[in-house]
């Protein structure tokens, strides 16, 4: 007897799926435990994976799988997962399998080049591998189709049905609204946050209270682990085995706890999707993802209610630097609003700042309205204008992140977007669960993960990440409540 036509395309979806679990096991492993000498073969395997999964889901198999469906049978289920996989196959049909060659060949030349370059301060080691990453990534948008706006389809494959022209007034008026309170905020005395860099922070009590706070969160250590990287990550193989890494400095009270919430904020998302095993139980989008984790990290770790419950906790295990560290004086030192020259050591209201100088200029880039060889400059006279800062050098200007020498265009607006959504997801929240901030205060975070799993983890990929927000918030993507919700909280 054989299968039934939605059986094998069932099946071939579920190894799909399971494809992309391994791919993201390798890269995990590649993050953390890989003997540094493994590159070069480490590289091959994965290289040799990925083809595989290409042809899988850009191959005449699938596309006869597809034809064979009785599409008026289906489901709703069902209907979704047909369309999510199709979607899937036409995004990644149209550009040439050349292209992707090319396109994987020169990320990889010019993130050893940018390491370099960052390394010695020198961004013309990066420069011709960058103005080759926009030219092939303009090729790629092209070739995946857009109505006159290339970067469109870059910022599709992040933030799925977001286009340039509704992400840009927003992202504008958020700009608006942030540089006033940024130039108040910053005219405030600083707080005497001393004791967070003392040199006392046992790194192994900085991973047992980590494991408490994610234990707190509900995040499941048995479905998953928590590890140490240079840069923190979250890599989900499937929703019972989600990688978490944290990095821990001695003299840095502050930076691996706030790396842990984050990304146990991530990991929480992906074990809030649904073990159905098929491409149907994705995030739905990076900025959808980012909101999970910046909710966690800035709208309740950086919270008054939180460390209400937590602090003593905290100072119990830490007593020499947290000696004499009140609540008010702990609260004042990890919500110090400061502009500052790199973003991942930003304050949750110069951020987004950082990211609008990036998505001006790559949207620059990708419009050929910059030249690469002009980029420095560009770079540090927008961080003087927009956030008061001038970078002394190029690698603490335009060489810290290493997004552009991953060929990586469309991304960068996904953080803010995450922002965002966390904010407006949070006021939803507060409106569904009346007594949610006596609860975080007693250190009870599963009323939130309960609603953020029913309302947001297990959709999937069922609907768009605007349409899933819309849904509980009742507006789709906007800066009113991330504006709303920072001046209530740093103009108190
Ligand atoms: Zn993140």
């Amino acid at each position: 007897m054989t299968a039934d036509p939605w059986s094998k395309f069932e099946t071939h979806a579920r190894q799909l799926q399971a494809l992309g679990g391994l791919d993201n096991l390798s890269h995990w492993d590649s993050e953390t435990f890989m003997p540094r000498k493994a590159a070069e073969a480490r590289g091959a395997q994965q290289a040799a994976l990925r083809a595989v999964m290409h042809e899988k889901l850009t191959g005449p198999r699938l596309g006869e799988l597809l034809e064979q469906l009785d599409l008026s049978r289906l489901d709703a289920r069902q209907a979704d997962l047909v369309r999510v996989v199709r979607r899937d196959r036409d995004r990644e049909r149209n550009v040439p399998e050349r292209l992707v060659v090319e396109l994987a060949t020169a990320q990889a030349r010019a993130v050893e080049a940018w390491k370099e370059a960052r390394r010695t301060d020198t961004f013309e080691l990066l420069r011709p591998h960058l103005e080759q990453l926009v030219k092939l990534r303009c090729e790629e948008a092209d070739a995946r189709g857009h109505g006159g706006e290339r970067y469109d389809p870059l910022l599709d494959k992040n933030e799925p049905g977001l286009s340039c022209a509704r992400l840009t007034p927003i992202l504008g008026r958020l700009r608006d609204g942030l540089v006033p309170l940024v130039q108040a905020l910053s005219a405030r005395p600083p707080p005497d946050d001393a004791f967070l860099s003392m040199d006392a922070w046992d790194v192994d009590a900085q991973y047992a209270f980590s494991l408490e706070l994610l234990a707190a969160m509900g995040f499941d250590l048995d479905a998953g682990r928590l590890d140490r990287s240079v840069h923190p990550f979250c890599c989900g193989l499937s929703p019972t085995d989600v990688r978490l890494t944290t990095r821990l400095f001695r003299n840095d009270g502050s930076n691996g706890l706030f790396s842990a919430l984050h990304e146990a904020g991530h990991g929480l998302y992906e074990q809030g999707l649904a073990a159905d095993g098929t491409p149907l139980s994705t995030a739905a989008s990076m900025g959808l993802h980012e909101s999970q984790s910046r909710l966690w990290e800035n709208v309740i770790g950086r919270s008054r209610p939180f460390w209400s419950h937590f602090l003593p906790r905290l100072a119990a295990r830490f007593p020499e630097p947290m000696r004499g560290v009140s609540v008010d004086r702990w609260l004042a030192s990890i919500n110090r609003v400061q502009p500052s020259l790199i973003r991942v050591d930003a304050d949750e209201v110069t951020y987004n700042l950082h990211i609008l100088v990036r998505f001006e200029l790559e949207l620059a880039l990708i419009h050929g309205d910059l030249s690469v060889r002009d980029l420095p400059g560009a770079w540090n006279e927008r961080y003087e204008r927009v956030l008061g800062v001038r970078p002394p050098t190029d690698a603490d200007g335009v060489l810290q992140d290493i997004h552009w020498s991953l060929g990586e265009f469309g991304y960068f607006p996904t953080y803010a977007v995450g922002n965002m959504y966390a904010a407006s997801l949070t006021r939803a929240a507060e409106r569904a669960l009346p007594t949610l901030w006596q609860e975080v205060a007693r250190g009870e975070l599963s009323g939130l993960r309960g609603w953020l799993k029913t309302n947001v983890h297990e959709v999937g990929r069922a609907k768009d990440a605007e349409e899933i927000v819309r849904d509980v918030t009742g507006t789709g993507l906007t800066e009113t409540d991330l504006l709303a919700y920072l001046r209530a909280k740093y103009e108190a």
